[in-house]
């Protein structure tokens, strides 16, 4: 398969990184995004197999930010073939917020830097990669979460956030399948990186594992192969659908 140019978001570790890796190792062109981990981010450039990686920087709550780094990582790689829509925040840096335990101050704050990043960022990267797509065709691919249907109740703004960005990517395989594009999306159950690793060191690590009948969390490479996947030419019948990741811990109907 000709080398295509790819964009991953939150790169530089977790998800993000093990997508970059599958990409590269199929002989793709990568775009490691990153916020404030350049050294990580270059690391992980030299690191991959393959030549024409580049890094990019934005933060993506702030959509200025947004489309200067899409617009430079297509025009760096030659063209944006795939957006991988992986940065997001919830973990140990990012306070849960259960209504009791929270300001109404805290609860707006976290609502909107939760939302910024998970739901608008996504959708700014969107827009800003379609248009690089049109007329070539391509793939968006998110990663979003269990917890947009299973829930978060100590967290309710990223369960919230993760459903939108279900909805979105919906909307956006309806909307772009003319135009060749394909938006799909994947739903991880727990697995294991720097937004989980407290949560699995903890005493609570035994029952996390334990939600799933494997009795054990997702590892960042089984991620990476579904979006990997769902990203590939073949894979345009899929356009529209949300991939449920999480070792049959939580069953939708
Ligand atoms: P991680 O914390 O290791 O990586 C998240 C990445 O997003 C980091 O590189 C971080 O810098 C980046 N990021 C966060 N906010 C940003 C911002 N405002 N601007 C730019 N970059 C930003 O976490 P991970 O587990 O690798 O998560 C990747 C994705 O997978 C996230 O969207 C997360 O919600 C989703 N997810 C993770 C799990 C899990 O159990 N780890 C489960 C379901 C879904």
């Amino acid at each position: 398969m000709e080398s295509r140019a790819v964009l991953v978001t939150g790169a530089s570790r977790g998800i993000g990184r093990a997508v970059a890796r599958r990409f590269a190792a199929g002989g793709d062109r990568v775009a490691i995004h990153h916020r404030d981990s350049a050294e990580l981010a270059e690391r992980l450039r030299a690191d991959l197999p393959g030549d024409g990686h580049v890094v990019v920087r934005a933060d993506l709550a702030d959509p200025d930010a947004v489309r200067a780094a899409v617009d430079e990582a297509a025009a760096r790689l030659g063209g944006l073939d795939v957006l991988v829509n992986n940065a997001g925040v919830f973990g140990p840096a990012d306070p849960p917020h259960p209504v009791f335990e929270t300001t109404y101050e805290q609860w707006q704050q976290r609502w909107r830097q939760i939302v910024d990043t998970n739901l608008l960022g996504a959708a700014n990267a969107a827009w800003c990669a379609a248009q690089h797509m049109r007329g070539r065709g391509g793939r968006i691919v998110n990663v979003s979460s269990r917890g947009a249907f299973r829930g978060e109740p100590g967290n309710p703004a990223y369960g919230a956030s993760k459903a939108g960005m279900n909805a979105m990517g919906q909307s956006l395989a309806v909307a772009l399948a003319p135009y060749g594009i394909a938006v799909a999306t994947v739903a991880p159950g727990f697995v294991e990186t720097d937004m989980t690793n407290e949560h699995l060191k903890s005493p609570r690590g035994a029952a996390v594992r334990a939600q799933s009948p494997f009795d054990r969390v997702a590892q960042p490479e089984e991620i990476a192969a579904a979006v990997h996947w769902l990203a590939a030419p073949e894979a345009e019948w899929a356009s529209g659908t949300i991939v449920d990741l999480n070792g049959a811990s939580y069953l939708r109907s």
